[in-house]
């Protein structure tokens, strides 16, 4: 048996057949090195914890790295804050599918997390007074509606890039084992339904690693590629997701995918928020600043889903820019080329570089691209995962926690509001280290693992490798992503549903004739993408299903057949199953949480949510 936290050989899987498996023993199991994964194993690592966190890539090549404009928290150094104000806005801007109890617990301990990171060194911008500096964000606001919020702490324009190198630093000197550039396959669950461990493969050896834990956390981001157009990495195939879906779990609200109002038209990458915060604005080919029309107070600064939607609009009656009236311009040229220069070098260079303008003279082609994934794992806010048990909607399913992207807490509902992912992957990053820490006790027993803990995974690994089809990866992945962009959008309505549903299922189906080239196990692509993919469409399926099914319009889910939002029948959560086998889905519904964390402040009832 190997000993806490050093390999041991054992006994090939699989009938003996050509997989010898390395096996290794933590207290705590992290996947994922973004934001989200590296906060939760610097606090196991910190409480004494054997903790290992594995990556499918370098840790700061995490999409996090990627994060442009800021993380909120009620610091109030720009003017007056409260994290009540916090707190609405964020309820506001979930279109009250958020879970309160959890609400309160991320806009409460938002400030002490971002000092945590200040103190560990993330290099913020500053006032003039030395304070960390914070910009205008979509949706936030003073004093419960009424005023603009200056709520968004920035490290310039690559707030993600300095968190992520921080935090890497931190888990470095916090002792965590890495495991980098291995791929977790699959979970292992006993029968007894809890999780213990998982198994993954060593990228550049090929060898098969399983990993033993009292805790396994999933923080492994988004499913942002399921979409034709993206702002996230290629890396962001919701492999966590799939795994919790292929172990019998549920994922929770998947139809709410957000659109980001300004990807670089044609490339997709994004320009931030920040750059409306810090005073851009878009217009159409009229050269009318439209926002004034459809959010008279927030106007560009309205939240995400509001501006999406009503740049689509703008589209489709003619008034888009450009030779085909297929986009809209975001106008930065009349700020001060110092502040530009300052505040927001990165979206400058990526302006240059993918749509070869200079801000500081032209206006910059943009469209609405995906961009964040609402939906996840459901957990509480200690990151603990849950699942419907019998009339228990809340049952903890033992062993595993989520966080981050992948996981839906759920403190961002219908729609998130912009700076408010890295702030949760912080605050519930150490959420979970917190819980751990209280559950567990360091180098605990743990029981063997059953010899056939690793089939599973490795047959499927097996199949994938052999697999002869004549439909190679990328053909299937492309007509995924299409379908999900023209099907399943910013706009959706029944019979666009209908069709997406139908051909995703199609293309579900036609992976039975998948053809992978190469046989190797060492730094196979070809493999690892056929992995990903087949991660991506149990998702793309449930975000579909989730769609048609919810029968109004509420966040980031417009439905144009059921224009309002309808609390009587669809204030809930859509929990998906997935039979990977069967290929069938299963929907049912979990309550939102109605109800504060604590009596500092009241349960938001639901209005009509205006900017
Ligand atoms: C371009 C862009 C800009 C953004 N800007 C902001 C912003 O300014 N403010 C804000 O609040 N939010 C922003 N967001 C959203 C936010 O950055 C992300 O939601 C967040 O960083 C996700 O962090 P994470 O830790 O959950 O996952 P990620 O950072 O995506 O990391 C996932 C980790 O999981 C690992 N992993 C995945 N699958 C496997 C596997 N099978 N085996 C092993 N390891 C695996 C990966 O290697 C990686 O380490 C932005 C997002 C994008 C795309």
């Amino acid at each position: 048996m190997a000993t806490n936290g050093s390999p041991a050989e054992s006994a090939p899987a699989l009938g003996g057949k050509a997989y010898p498996i390395t096996d290794h023993t933590y207290d705590v199991v992290v996947v994922g090195a973004g934001g989200a994964g590296l906060r939760a194993a610097v606090g196991c690592a910190e409480a004494g914890l054997k903790t290992a966190c594995i990556s499918k890539v370098f840790p700061t090549r995490s999409h996090t790295v990627a994060a442009q404009g800021g993380i909120s928290a009620s610091l109030g150094n720009m003017g007056p804050d409260d994290w009540r104000w916090h707190m609405y806005d964020t309820v506001k801007g979930s279109d009250w599918l958020g879970d309160q109890d959890a609400i309160e617990y991320l806009c409460r301990n938002a400030p002490a997390a971002v000092y945590e990171l200040d103190h560990w060194g993330v290099p913020f911008s500053r006032t003039e007074a030395g304070k960390i500096y914070q910009r205008p964000f979509g949706g936030m606001t003073t004093d419960y509606g009424k005023g603009t919020a200056q709520r968004t702490c920035a490290a310039a324009d690559r707030t993600g890039h300095a968190i992520l190198h921080t935090l890497y630093g931190q888990a470095l000197k916090s002792k965590c084992a890495f495991f980098i550039e291995y791929f977790a396959i699959d979970l292992i669950r006993d029968s007894e339904g809890a999780v213990r461990g998982l198994v993954a493969l060593k990228l550049d050896d090929g060898t098969i690693h399983r990993f033993r834990a009292q805790t396994t956390v999933l923080a492994t981001g988004g499913y942002g590629r399921a979409y034709f157009s993206a702002t996230s990495a290629h890396t962001c195939t919701g492999d966590g997701n799939a795994m919790a879906l292929r172990a019998g779990l549920p994922l929770q609200d998947m139809e709410f995918v957000q659109f980001h109002p300004t990807g670089i038209y044609g490339a997709g990458c994004l320009i931030t928020e920040g750059s409306r915060g810090e005073g851009g604005y878009l217009v159409n080919s009229a050269g009318e600043r439209f926002m004034e029309r459809y959010a008279p107070s927030a106007k560009d600064l309205a939240s995400r889903d509001v501006v999406s939607r009503s740049m689509t609009l703008e589209i489709r009656e003619g008034r888009g820019v450009g030779k085909n009236k297929d986009h809209i311009y975001l106008h930065l040229d009349h700020l001060d080329p110092k502040v530009l220069a300052e505040r927001l070098p990165g979206i400058s260079d990526s302006a240059r570089i993918f749509a070869g303008i200079d801000v500081t003279k032209e206006p910059i082609p943009v469209l609405p691209t995906v961009h964040y994934n609402m939906g996840g794992i459901p957990t509480n806010y200690h990151g603990e995962v849950l699942t419907k048990v019998g009339g228990d909607p809340d049952a903890v399913v033992p062993g595993l926690m989520a966080l981050g992207e992948a996981a839906c807490v759920s403190v961002h509902g219908a729609n998130r509001l912009g700076s408010n992912s890295l702030i949760d992957l912080v605050v519930f990053g150490r959420a979970a280290g917190l819980r751990a820490a209280e559950r567990l006790k360091a180098g605990d027993r743990q029981a063997e693992l059953a010899r056939d803990s690793a089939d599973y995974a490795l047959s499927r690994l097996d199949r994938f490798r052999n697999a002869k089809g004549r439909t190679p990866t990328a053909a299937l992945r492309l007509e995924m992503q299409k379908v999900m962009q023209s099907d399943c959008a910013v706009f959706r309505t029944a019979s666009s549903l209908e069709e997406g549903q139908k051909k995703i299922h199609a293309a579900w189906a036609a992976g039975a004739d998948v053809g992978v080239t190469d046989r190797s196990l060492i730094w196979n692509s070809d493999l690892v993408e056929t992995l990903e993919y087949d991660n991506l469409i149990v998702q793309a399926v449930v975000t579909m299903e989730g769609a048609l099914n919810r029968q109004e319009s509420r966040g980031a889910h417009a439905r144009e057949d059921f224009p309002n939002r309808d609390d009587v029948n669809w204030m809930k959560h859509t929990l998906a199953w997935v039979d990977p086998e069967r290929k069938a889905v299963k929907l049912d519904y979990r309550p939102v949480h109605t109800y504060t964390m604590s009596n500092d402040i009241s349960y938001i009832e639901p209005k009509a949510r205006v900017y």
